[in-house]
């Protein structure tokens, strides 16, 4: 558009956060063009929610002033740009908005500057219940006057948006935020198996730490919810957690920063990749922790089976 107002959205990834976050730009009066790798997905996107599903990402990309990718990795981002191809034409602002590597957003971001098409990085935080009340946590990296361009879209999705530095930031920023849930996740859960041996109720143990010094997002958010009721569908899954775990100590490594504690954390994530198998709710880690005990919180003593 000749004012550089965003309206037309191509949306690209509708997956647990995509088809949330692409319902909320729907309701706020976008565009959109969706489409998904998935058969049928935006097909189904577009019967149940709206927005026209495309064939493929380049006949969503034509003619949008947007496109936005939220997609599970920097590998699927860099095949769909590659699909998108000519379709992607020099003034259309991409917001990528997956939790990917910094670097490899960098580089995007370089060959797109060459084509006259701005790139910014923009990840989310909050999960599926804050990507459905519009309510995220969008993580800001690239320039100042592409963010301001990208505000109404971004709000429409999210309501805490904090801009920390050039294109790749929000995502170094976004892997070192979850690599800190991933590590207070694996924590507390060994805090429940001790306490479960000595005799505590692990549900009365999240209960005391909610209200002590030892909260923090899984106490308070997963354990009972999806661990202790055994539901494991918090809707994120165990290999994109376990990924950006991986991307926090690429970051480490890249500024030459030890990251002994990370190290071990990020062998645990990926260990139990392998164990549990692929698909897994990243929840699902908690039966990881309870084989290397051979107990199970809230259940039976596996050893003892
Ligand atoms: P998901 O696996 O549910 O969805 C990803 C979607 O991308 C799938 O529908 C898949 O078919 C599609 N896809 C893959 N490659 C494609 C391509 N080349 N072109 C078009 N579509 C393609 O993943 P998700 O949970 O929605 O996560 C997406 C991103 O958001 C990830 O980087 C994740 O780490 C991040 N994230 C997820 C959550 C969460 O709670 N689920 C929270 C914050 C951030």
């Amino acid at each position: 558009m000749s004012n550089g107002s965003l309206h037309r959205i191509a949306f690209i990834g509708i997956g647990n956060m995509g088809w949330p976050m692409a319902a909320r730009l729907i309701e706020a009066g976008f565009d959109l063009a969706v489409f998904d790798a998935a058969p049928d997905r935006a097909a189904r996107f577009a019967t149940e929610v709206g927005g026209h599903a495309a064939g493929d990402a380049a006949s969503a990309v034509r003619g949008a002033d947007a496109v936005i990718t939220i997609l599970p990795t920097s590998k699927h981002v860099g095949q769909a740009l590659d699909a998108m191809g000519d379709a992607l034409t020099a003034g259309t602002l991409v917001i990528e908005m997956s939790s990917g590597v910094p670097t490899a957003t960098r580089g995007f971001a370089e060959s797109l500057a060459a084509r006259g098409v701005t790139m910014i990085d923009a990840p989310v935080s909050g999960g599926v219940p804050r990507a459905k009340t519009g309510d995220l946590a969008i993580i800001l990296g690239g320039e100042a006057q592409a963010i301001s361009r990208a505000d109404p879209v971004l709000r429409a999705m999210g309501t805490t948006l904090t801009h920390v530095g050039g294109v790749g930031s929000g995502q170094a920023m976004k892997a070192l935020n979850n690599l800190m849930g991933a590590a207070g996740f694996l924590i507390g859960v060994e805090a429940l198996l001790i306490g479960q041996r000595f005799g505590l109720d692990p549900a009365v143990m999240v209960d005391v730490l909610n209200a002590s010094t030892g909260m923090n997002n899984s106490t308070q958010k997963k354990f009972k919810q999806f661990v202790l009721s055994r539901r494991f569908d918090a809707g994120f899954g165990l290999d994109l957690m376990a990924k950006d775990v991986s991307v926090a100590l690429e970051v480490g490594r890249d500024t030459n920063t030890p990251t002994p504690f990370a190290a071990l954390c990020r062998e645990m994530w990926a260990s139990a990749q392998g164990l549990l198998g692929p698909g897994q709710d990243h929840t699902a880690m908690a039966q990881f922790s309870e084989r290397l005990v051979g107990e199970t919180l809230g259940g039976g003593n596996r050893a003892a089976e």
